[in-house]
């Protein structure tokens, strides 16, 4: 079994509810409880808490290494994955090999109902990129997660300004709906490490230039010494996809999923 690279500052922790009153305070002392905890124990912390909890992945770049951890925990669990339908076909086969080397057993394809009212010829995205976002992310994504109680997502302090303070435990506002990110603390280089100690595979984009991968005509290759995400909806003012969306609505975060 592979290191967790933060495992060794873990605490003591009791599983089960906080015992608070509210959602937000809920939250706040579960980061209290896990402010030095390893990946490993905050999801294990998301499972007890949140029985009904659902990962959510983009099968991107490195999100191997969420899914291992959960997979190693509870193989079951409800992993969303949105297929825009603008995907690369490398992204799709590195979801059903992954979901096979980890012996997932709940992944759950999400796609938007009825892309043909709004993007009769799949071209929204040259015009729109917000309303291609919201039509084939954000809100597929939104009504599957309506079916529950919390979600867990591989967001990372260090991937962004905008995530700098990303707590490991959040609640959506206006929500009652847990967030966790086991992986608020992890640098670029422990997901690295943690890939090559586990022989993980990773995406086949990397190879080629893509450190960040989403849909194929929004995601370019980036080249030495650019940000990892520059290649994502280059020259233009687009910065995230909204699939993290506060109170409902899509959050303009600066944050590119
Ligand atoms: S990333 Fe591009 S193609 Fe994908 S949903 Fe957003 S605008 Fe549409």
């Amino acid at each position: 079994m592979q290191p967790d690279p933060h495992l060794h500052l873990a605490r003591k922790t009791s599983p089960g509810g906080s015992g608070l009153s509210t959602s937000a305070g809920r939250a706040a002392e579960l980061n209290a409880r896990f402010a030095h905890a390893g990946a490993t124990e905050v999801l294990q912390a998301a499972f007890a808490e949140v029985p009904d909890i659902a990962l959510v992945s983009s099968f991107g770049a490195d999100s191997v290494v969420l899914l291992q951890l959960a997979a190693r925990i509870k193989p079951d669990v409800p992993v969303l994955f949105v297929d825009t339908e603008m995907l690369f076909d490398e992204t799709l086969q590195h979801q059903r090999r992954v979901a096979e080397l980890l012996g997932l057993t709940n992944v759950h394809v999400i796609r938007a109902k009825n892309t043909s009212a709004q993007d009769p010829d799949g071209t929204l995205h040259k015009t729109d990129t917000n309303a291609c976002c919201a039509l084939r992310k954000t809100e597929p994504l939104q009504q599957a997660l309506a079916g529950y109680g919390g979600w867990i997502t591989g967001r990372k302090r260090h991937q962004s300004g905008t995530r700098a303070r990303l707590n490991m435990f959040e609640i959506e506002v206006g929500s009652t709906r847990l967030k966790v990110n086991p992986l608020a603390l992890w640098s670029a280089a422990d997901t690295i490490r943690y890939m090559k100690s586990a022989q993980l595979p990773r995406h086949p984009l990397v190879a080629q230039g893509y450190p960040s991968i989403g849909c194929a005509p929004c995601t370019t290759p980036v080249t030495q010494g650019e940000d990892p995400r520059a290649g994502r909806w280059r020259q233009t003012e687009k910065e995230e996809c909204g699939i993290h969306f506060v109170d409902g609505k899509m959050v303009r975060s600066g944050d590119k999923t």
